[in-house]
């Protein structure tokens, strides 16, 4: 496996294959795997083809015929192709393919294009049938692997059977799953996977061979990610367990509500790991609006009543001033340690971010420092240098999705020993995923909504098809505005400079189906301008963005909680977190510039208090087109799980662990989060038995060896980047 290809190639093949495949031995050359496999009776009538789409038909030439052209120097071919009933014209501009005769089958291979208005294929790449690969034209599947320039697939296709000719079958393959293993899941020989993959007679054989694959794939991940949680926690932390008659007590004496069922139990779950010297290492996952501040706060009190710091990280300035606030609005004189009206038992709630003042700065870092602020909120900010905490004792990081892990590691890094770790997240997360990208986490989940929530009834406003919905939505939000209720209008960008600004916060946007010609994105400028001029005149109405300063940010967002504003205008600055029970409506122009999970976010924003909540996305796309029906989806369910799942197979991230780039090297090929749920789990509980039994992978060097090519490859970053 390990031999290098050049000594089983010609050279030329072999140096192609390295550089435009990374293909370097005989082991990358059997993990390349065909992309698809061409069969006959499955070609598509060439009506049926865009014009740019890229495609390989198996086919068999029906008919030649080669004519001068008019109009300049040189011939034409014109060759028609068929299988079946279809069949697809071919034309050739001063070549002849010797071998295009009628009666032969071969792969054609190009771009459909357009010329005098009907489509054809232009000078594809062919590969005829000859005597040498007789027996493999014969077969029912012809491979089609990823390719490149120089390395068509039919090269690969014949690299592969020079390689098996010469070691008269796959023998010398070592198979790195346990023959128990094997067994226990019913999983074919190494062996046997790469021949049918490569090599296979019917259907069946090629989904036996993947699913074997698959299995390489998935374990290799999960013992890499078990082997994470092993070494995290085999160094301790330290023991933060609840204190009678401290902090938390007072919070949940202090809470205008009862605890929902969810909230309690999960605080407990949290509550005796943290009173546990193993670190915490949580992901709890809960809908927009399920009340995951409170649990972290218990969970922050708890610390702070041990005699620990926790910190809280944001990912926005607006959000973290207002964790801060409500923080503080929750604890009254708890929070307030040794201002004047502050309880002698409390403790301080610091905020930290980028954009304050060198001397607030410097006075909220030094609290930090000696310990007086038990509660440190903040930004980025927080992860800088020159932050010291006195004793780090939890770090609880709030919607996830925008913090790395890297990030997460740079603040455990601030605790003398390893803090524990929550983190939160309200865009649910397939199982999977959280098996994988989230793999060092265990997992906690809010399904319920505490009672007395009014729910959202979310519609799609078609402009084009329906533009007196349109007037009928700004005549519904002033309906709303007049019974005492506010709203948030979102647009997709800021506007007023040229420019192409985004929102520093906007890096998940909608799936990248731009047309070139379609109009700007509509901007907060000037529809708020539009808007109070026309429907909403009259309204308190106010903008909200990135670019404005961090103070006047805070200045709008605290008018707009205490019902100073009736409309904020607002960029996804409003996406994550915000928290204004009375806003009611949510209206979200060119819907379709979002992407699912976001329009989800932005729909959590309201109905927050015991009022219904509005949300309408408007949106100029067909209410057929398939953008059309991802908004419909959106407004149809207000099941974040069944989104989160649309939103990867929209977003073509249906494989999250990169998407299957043709022509790079990569350990994960096959697997994918969204249909591989079962064997993903499966591989999960296999490598954590492993790693528990006490020689680990000492007796499975081939397993080993795949752990070991994992941690190079390049996608092995996307897990620590995820
Ligand atoms: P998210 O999970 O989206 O972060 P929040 O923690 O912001 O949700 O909570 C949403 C709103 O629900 C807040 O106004 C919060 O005070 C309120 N809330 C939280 N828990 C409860 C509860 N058990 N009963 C009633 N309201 C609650
Ligand atoms: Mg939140």
């Amino acid at each position: 496996m390990a031999t290098r290809l050049d000594r089983v190639l010609g050279a030329k093949t072999a140096k192609a294959m390295a550089e435009q495949l990374s293909l370097h031995t005989v082991r990358d050359l059997l993990r390349h795997y065909p992309r698809r496999y061409a069969r006959r009776g499955e070609m598509t009538k060439l009506e049926d083809l865009q014009v740019g789409d890229r495609v390989t038909v198996l086919a068999q030439v029906r008919k030649v015929t080669t004519r001068k052209m008019r109009n300049r120097p040189g011939s034409l071919t014109e060759v028609t192709v068929g299988d079946g009933a279809n069949s697809m014209q071919l034309v050739f501009f001063n070549r002849r393919h010797a071998n295009l005769q009628e009666g032969a089958w071969g792969l054609f291979a190009g771009t459909v294009g357009e010329w005098r208005n009907s489509k054809q294929f232009a000078h594809p790449d062919c590969h005829l049938m000859t005597g040498d690969d007789d027996e493999d034209w014969a077969r029912a599947l012809i491979p089609l692997y990823p390719a490149t320039k120089d390395v068509s697939s039919w090269v690969v296709q014949r690299s592969v059977k020079l390689l098996l000719d010469a070691a008269g079958g796959f023998g010398f393959v070592d198979d790195p799953l346990p023959e128990e293993m094997r067994a226990r899941h019913g999983l074919p020989s190494l062996a046997a996977a790469l021949l049918d993959i490569h090599r296979p007679t019917s259907a069946e054989d090629v989904e036996h061979a993947e699913h074997r694959l698959k299995w390489d794939e998935a374990l290799t991940l999960q013992l890499t990610l078990a082997a994470r949680r092993k070494a995290a926690a085999l160094e301790p932390g330290i023991a933060r367990p609840p204190r009678p008659g401290g902090l938390l007590d007072a919070v949940d004496a202090a809470l205008p509500f009862a605890l929902t069922e969810g909230q309690r139990e999960v605080g407990e779950e949290l509550a005796a790991e943290l009173a546990r010297e193993q670190p915490m290492h949580r992901l709890l996952q809960g809908e927009v609006g399920s009340g995951k501040t409170v649990v972290a706060l218990r969970a922050m009190a708890q610390v702070v009543d041990a005699g620990g710091q926790a910190a809280l990280l944001a990912p926005t300035e607006v959000l973290a001033a207002q964790h801060a606030r409500s923080i503080r609005a929750l604890l009254g004189p708890l929070g307030r340690a040794g201002e004047l009206d502050g309880a002698l038992e409390g403790t301080r709630i610091v905020l930290l971010t980028g954009s304050q003042k060198a001397a607030a700065r410097r006075e909220a870092r030094a609290a930090v420092a000696d310990g007086s602020a038990g509660i440190v909120v903040g930004t980025h900010a927080l992860l800088q240098e020159g932050v010291d905490f006195a004793d780090l004792g939890l770090v609880v990081v709030d919607e996830q999705h925008r913090f790395g892990v890297e990030q997460r590691d740079a603040l455990r890094a601030k605790g003398n020993r390893p803090p524990h770790v929550l983190v939160m997240t309200a865009t649910p997360i397939p199982r999977t995923v959280a098996m994988t990208v989230y793999g060092d986490l265990e997992t906690s989940t809010l399904r319920q909504l505490p009672s007395g929530r009014g729910g959202v009834a979310s519609s799609v406003v078609p402009v084009r098809e329906k533009p007196g919905w349109v007037d009928r939505a700004w005549e519904r939000l002033r309906e709303e505005v007049a019974a005492g209720r506010q709203a948030y209008v979102v647009c997709p960008r800021i506007g007023e400079d040229a420019g192409a600004e985004e929102e520093p916060d906007d890096a998940d946007g909608a799936p990248a189906d731009d047309a070139p010609d379609r109009r700007p994105p509509l901007a907060v400028i000037d529809v708020a301008e539009a808007l109070s001029a026309g429907p909403l005149a009259g309204l308190r109405l106010e903008v909200l963005h990135g670019r404005l300063a961090p103070e006047a940010k805070e200045a709008t967002m605290r008018a707009f909680a205490a019902r100073e504003i009736d409309v904020l205008v607002a960029t996804t600055v409003v996406e994550v977190g915000v928290d204004v029970p009375n806003a009611t409506v949510m209206v979200v122009m060119d819907a379709d510039r979002f992407g699912v999970s976001q329009l989800h976010q932005l729909r959590g924003r309201v109905a927050r208090g015991k009022h219904p909540g509005l949300c309408l996305l408007v949106s100029e796309a067909a209410t057929s087109s398939a953008t059309g029906q991802r908004l419909a989806a959106v407004a149809s369910t207000s099941d974040g799980f069944e989104l989160a799942r649309l939103d990867l197979e929209t977003r073509r991230e249906g494989d999250v662990l990169g998407a299957a780039q043709s022509g790079r090297r990569s350990t994960i090929k096959l697997l994918s989060l969204l249909e591989d749920e079962e064997l993903i789990a499966e591989a999960r509980a296999e490598a954590t038995a492993l790693l528990a039994t006490e020689r680990g992978l000492a007796d499975h060097p081939g397993l080993a060896m795949e752990v070991a090519a994992l941690a190079t490859d390049e996608r092995a970053e996307y897990l620590e980047k995820a």
